[in-house]
């Protein structure tokens, strides 16, 4: 799936949001892309978990890993499409874990799905998590990268559409400067 085919997507859904919003990172942004409103067609999700388990067949995943929530929806679809296990982390006090009984075995190889990376800061935890535990994790895939490719997470990453969306401390942000009120979408009712 290309770049392009992607944005498509994500705007004919409603997904792709115009206005001044605090990410997850804590940086503004005028652009946030809100996959829930995506990923909530199946048609959609399918597609996705498509163009993204097409990258790793035949590398003998097992277990496909999602941080909780918004990859759980992807993150179960590219391991139906794989034929593997599907298992997700969560903060726990602050430190992202597996929780629910899910374990790995030692050696277990296991891709890390997200929807959106921006930093890479929850898909680094989910690696760190699931190494800890003992997997093998042998990658990292998202819908979208938002940042232009430099996020390290530790291990080989890909993405469906790495974008170069600006995104900046509050200090640096000029709708803030304006005084216009940011809003976070991620926890918007
Ligand atoms: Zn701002």
């Amino acid at each position: 799936m290309r770049t392009e085919e992607v944005i498509e997507r994500f705007k004919r859904t409603g997904a792709l949001l115009e206005g001044h919003f605090i990410l997850s990172s804590g940086l503004h942004s005028a652009i946030y892309l809100q996959c829930a409103l995506l990923l909530q067609h199946p048609g959609e999700t399918i597609a996705f978990g498509e163009a993204l388990a097409a990258h790793y067949r035949g590398q003998g995943i097992e277990t496909v890993a999602a941080p909780a929530i918004g990859a759980i929806v992807i993150g179960y679809e590219v391991a139906r499409q794989l034929g593997a296990r599907f298992i997700w982390t969560e903060r726990e006090t602050g430190q992202m874990t597996l929780r629910r009984g899910f374990t790995v075995r030692s050696g277990e190889k296991v891709l890390v799905v997200e929807d959106v990376v921006t930093t890479g800061g929850s898909t680094r935890e989910t690696v760190e998590a699931l190494r800890s535990a003992g997997a093998l994790v042998v990658g990292a895939a998202s819908i979208i990268d938002r940042s232009s490719g430099r996020a390290d997470v530790g291990v080989p990453r890909i993405a469906l559409a790495t974008l170069d969306v600006p995104s900046v401390a509050p200090s640096a942000c000029e709708a803030c400067a304006r005084g216009e009120e940011a809003i976070k979408p991620g926890s918007r009712k």
